[in-house]
């Protein structure tokens, strides 16, 4: 099912995103993650994708078609182009489509040093005018409520936006947050600018706070105080930084549900006990 159609029958649509294990030994215990992941009942799942060069991309595809075929869960793939050319991302999505994939986020993927990029697609934009001609996709693409690291500001970003949707894009995905005014204030803008498909706010648990200082130097998210705090006092405690980290999430996404977000897309880290915490501690309120 594509998930505009979730959307369209549905108040919430619940989602939670995976990324396909490295290692070997790790893709070992996928089947275990999924099923206690599909368990939970997600709207859909998402597949990340690596920004280009690596060989996990076959990954995605399996682990989105074991999603489909054995769990009875829509999957989502992620995609990314800038490092692929026009034919490459044809011959991606024919596969897609024979393999029954109907819903893609479609994304420009980081820039890499490391990895040349090619110069078919320079913008997701690009990249879902291609994918909607090529095959009857629900395209997702992802936003940023504060703003994408290499933006020149929030105008130019909402024209972006709104750019990406007028390609093709008829979902939005968002970036972590810890802040939830800073949520507001981006979905209000988007109101603004005419950008009317659903926005799911993107939940990342703080469950470990070394890792979660790398991702927002990553991503520019910014902490909020009360987050500091928390991170400072029970980083070093494991059990402690896990409940508080799943707690925050909760009162995010509870605040979230009450001011009639359009879903819940959860970074799950390919932890099941996360997940299902989060699941416990909001299911009285979808
Ligand atoms: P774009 O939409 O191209 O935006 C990138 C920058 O360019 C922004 O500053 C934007 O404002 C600007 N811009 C956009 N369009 C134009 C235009 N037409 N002309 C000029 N400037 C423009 N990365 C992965 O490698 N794999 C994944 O699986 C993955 N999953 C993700 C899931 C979510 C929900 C999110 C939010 C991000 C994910 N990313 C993933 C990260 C993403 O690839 C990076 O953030 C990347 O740097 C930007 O991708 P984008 O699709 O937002 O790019």
């Amino acid at each position: 099912m594509k998930i505009t159609k979730m959307h369209e029958t549905k108040k919430n649509v619940i989602s939670f995103e995976i990324f396909p294990p490295k290692k070997d030994e790790e893709l070992k215990h996928i089947d275990r993650t999924l099923e206690q992941l599909c368990e939970l009942k997600p709207d859909f799942i998402s597949v990340t994708f690596g920004a280009g060069g690596s060989s996990n991309h076959n990954k995605t595809i399996e682990l989105a078609k074991k999603i489909k075929e054995e769990y009875h869960v829509e999957p989502v793939v992620h995609l990314t182009c800038i490092c692929y050319d026009r034919q490459e991302i044809e011959l991606f999505s024919k596969k897609l489509q024979d393999e029954g994939i109907e819903n893609i986020l479609a994304l420009r993927g980081d820039k890499n040093p490391n990895i040349p990029e090619k110069n078919d697609f320079r913008h997701a934009d690009e990249l879902i005018s291609c994918l909607k001609q090529k095959g009857d996709f629900c395209i997702a693409g992802a936003c940023y409520p504060e703003c994408h690291p290499e933006s020149s500001g929030r105008v130019e970003e909402m024209q972006y936006l709104k750019q990406k949707v007028a390609a093709g894009a008829s979902v939005l995905l968002s970036q972590l947050f810890f802040d939830n005014r800073i949520y507001y204030s981006f979905a209000e803008d988007c109101q603004i600018a005419g950008i009317d498909v659903p926005v799911t706010p993107g939940i990342m648990p703080v469950i470990n706070a070394a890792s979660i200082n790398r991702m927002v130097t990553m991503c520019g998210a910014s902490v909020p105080v009360q987050l500091q705090k928390i991170m400072q006092k029970y980083g070093g405690n494991k059990e402690a930084m896990f409940d508080a980290g799943i707690a925050y999430s909760i009162n995010q996404i509870i605040e979230l549900l009450a001011n009639d977000v359009d879903g819940i897309h959860l970074y799950t880290m390919n932890n099941p006990a996360v997940a299902k915490r989060i699941c416990d501690g909001i299911k009285n309120f979808l």
